[in-house]
């Protein structure tokens, strides 16, 4: 079962998590004793690969909750003239495996400030009806996300819709140490690895990345050995050529992110965002991506 050790770094938004739905399931007697009224609901926004469906299906493994991952736009387009029933049967389901975790992903696909059809307009009704209805939601917690926060209906950003909005950054230096240290875990490993120097080497990689990072370098010593060589370890050489095979992804991302969030003006809602993406472009423009 997936739990938060196996999601490198992102330590306040676990806090976050943790105060928001993991103790109230645990303790909600001391929610009571505070009056701190119980509203779990969490937004997860930031660029594809760096945690977000990781951070939701670990929190499921946390408090041993049963965990439903729905795509929006599966359910927009599969259950066209019967979602409301749908999103209602959703929910139903959820309170009666609780305690659950509905993860919802690709939130930016529900409504959206464009015109919307029809359709997508009362999906958009329903969820908000459920998001809200919160008494008698019972131990079912809600986690969303999506890597076009630009593109979310504001109905669904408006506060106290969501309890919480994180934004799921790149992995920084740290991060990367940490997020290659989870994935080499299990597997033998050379003493001449050197996770710094991987680290320094994968600036704008997410954390996909450096997961296919570790199983590209596992292929070169497996595929010696289906070949009889005897079995050995990864090597720090393997590591090396395998960061030279996969790109980083999340230059492309970014790019996207800055021209979407000038185009709409903004910037001063997703300033992390943008800070981030110029930053990369400095680098782009000085040669290193
Ligand atoms: P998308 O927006 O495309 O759905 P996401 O943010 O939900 O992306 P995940 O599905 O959580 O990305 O990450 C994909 C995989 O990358 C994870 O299953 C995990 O193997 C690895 N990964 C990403 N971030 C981390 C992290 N912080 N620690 C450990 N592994 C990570």
């Amino acid at each position: 079962m997936t739990s938060f050790d196996d999601v490198g770094d992102l330590e306040e938004i676990k806090r976050g998590i943790r105060l928001s739905i993991i103790y109230p399931l645990k303790r909600p007697d001391l929610y009571e004793l505070y009056k701190r009224g119980i509203k779990s609901s969490i937004l997860l926004y930031g660029p594809p690969g760096c945690g977000k469906t990781l951070l939701a299906r670990a929190t499921a493994g946390e408090v041993d909750a049963s965990f439903s991952n729905i795509k929006i736009p599966d359910l927009v387009s599969k259950w066209y003239g019967e979602t409301d029933r749908n999103i209602q049967r959703i929910f139903k389901e959820a309170r009666k495996n609780a305690p659950s975790i509905l993860f919802f992903d690709e939130v930016d696909g529900i409504g959206s400030h464009k015109d919307v059809e029809h359709h997508e307009r009362r999906i958009l009704d329903t969820f908000l009806t459920e998001l809200d209805g919160f008494e008698d939601r019972g131990d079912v917690m809600i986690l969303a996300a999506t890597n076009a926060p630009w593109n979310i209906d504001p109905a669904l950003m408006r506060p106290g819709r969501f309890d919480k909005l994180f934004f799921v950054p790149p992995p920084d230096y740290r991060a990367r140490m940490e997020i290659f240290r989870i994935h080499l875990r299990g597997r033998p490993v050379a003493d001449d690895c050197d996770l710094k120097e991987l680290a320094k080497l994968t600036e704008n990689y997410s954390g996909a990345d450096i997961r296919e990072v570790c199983d590209e370098a596992a292929l070169f010593p497996l595929e010696e050995a289906i070949k009889g060589k005897p079995s050995r370890c990864i090597s720090m050489d393997d590591l090396l050529k395998a960061v030279k095979r996969v790109k980083p992804s999340l230059p492309y991302w970014h790019r996207i992110a800055k021209f979407r969030i000038t185009e709409r003006r903004m910037e001063d809602f997703f300033p992390e965002i943008f800070e981030y993406s110029q930053k990369l472009e400095k680098i782009r423009i000085s040669g290193y991506i």
